[in-house]
C-alpha cells in the first residue's frame, strides 16, 4: 500500500546540510494502523511530508497506492493527494465557518453538488459523533470535538490513507483515548489505512499494529508493537 525505498531527505541551507531522514525503508499494509515514534527532531514530520508529496526525497522512492508520488507533480500529484488525507495537532479548522461548513469544504473544492454535500456531511457528522453540533463554530467546541471535525473533514472525499500528525498531542489523556478509539473504529469500519506520527508511546500501544522507531533520521527498529515494546 505504502512503500518507502531507500529514502533520504537532506535540507540544504546557508549553514550547511541537515540530513533529516536517512536510508529509510518501510512498507505499510493496506488497512493497518502504522505508527512512527521518535523524539523531537527525529525526522517524523519530514516523513509525513514525504508521504503526502509535500516534500520530495533527496534519494529513494515513495509509492502510495501504486503511485510513485516522489516523482510526480502538478495535476497528477494533486489527484494522487486526494486519496491521502491528513489531520493535525492544532486541527487547522476554518474559524469563520461552522462545523458543517468545515466538513463540506473539501467537497466544495472537489466540485460535489450541494445536495450531495449535505448528505455526505450528515453521514460524516454521525460517523464522528457530532450530531447536534452542525452549526457550532470551532471556537465553541472542546479540543476533542475540534479533532472530530478534523477527522470528518479528512474523510469527506473517501481517502485511502489517513495521515495523523501528532493528532492527540494537544488533548488531555481522556480526550486522547476517545479520539484514538474513534480512529480505531474508522479503521475497522472503513478499512482505512492510518499512519500516525507521535512522540507518545501510549498512543502507539493503544491503536497501532506496527511501529517504526526513529532516531536522528533513521529507523532504528520496526515491527509488531508488542514485540518492539515488550519489556526485556
Ligand atoms: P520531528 O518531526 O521528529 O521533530 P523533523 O522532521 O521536523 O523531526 O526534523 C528533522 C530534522 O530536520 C531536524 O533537525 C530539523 O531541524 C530539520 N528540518 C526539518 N524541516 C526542515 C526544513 N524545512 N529546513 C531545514 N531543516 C529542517
Ligand atoms: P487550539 O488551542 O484549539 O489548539 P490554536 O489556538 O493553537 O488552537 O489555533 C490553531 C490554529 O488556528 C493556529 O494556526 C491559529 O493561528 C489559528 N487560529 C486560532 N484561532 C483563530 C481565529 N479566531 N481565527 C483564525 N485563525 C485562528
Amino acid at each position: 500500500m505504502i512503500e518507502l525505498k531507500d529514502i533520504s531527505k537532506i535540507y540544504k541551507s546557508k549553514n550547511g546540510e541537515i540530513t533529516a531522514v536517512k536510508n529509510v525503508n518501510l512498507s505499510i499494509n493496506k488497512g493497518e494502523i502504522f505508527g512512527i515514534i521518535g523524539y523531537s527532531g527525529a525526522g517524523k514530520s519530514t516523513m509525513i511530508r514525504l508521504l503526502n508529496g509535500l516534500e520530495k526525497p533527496s534519494n529513494g522512492t515513495v509509492t502510495v497506492n501504486g503511485k510513485q508520488i516522489s516523482s510526480i507533480s502538478g495535476n497528477e500529484l494533486r489527484n494522487a493527494r486526494q486519496k491521502i488525507s491528513m489531520i493535525f495537532q492544532h486541527f487547522n479548522l476554518l474559524w469563520s465557518r461552522t462545523v458543517a461548513e468545515n466538513i463540506a469544504f473539501p467537497l466544495e473544492i472537489a466540485g460535489v453538488s450541494k445536495t450531495e454535500r449535505s448528505k455526505r456531511v450528515k453521514e460524516l457528522i454521525d460517523l464522528v459523533g457530532l450530531s447536534g453540533r452542525e452549526n457550532a463554530y470551532p471556537s465553541q467546541l472542546s479540543g476533542g470535538q475540534k479533532q472530530r471535525v478534523g477527522i470528518a473533514r479528512a474523510l469527506a472525499n473517501n481517502p485511502e490513507v489517513l495521515l495523523c500528525d501528532e493528532a492527540t498531542s494537544a488533548l488531555d489523556p481522556e480526550t486522547t483515548d476517545s479520539i484514538l478509539e474513534l480512529l480505531l473504529d474508522i479503521n475497522k469500519r472503513l478499512g482505512l489505512t492510518i499512519v500516525l506520527i507521535t512522540h507518545e508511546m501510549h498512543v502507539i500501544r493503544k491503536i497501532c499494529n506496527r511501529v517504526a522507531v526513529m532516531e536522528a533520521g533513521q529507523v532504528v527498529e520496526q515491527g509488531d508493537v508488542l514485540r518492539v515494546f515488550q519489556n526485556p
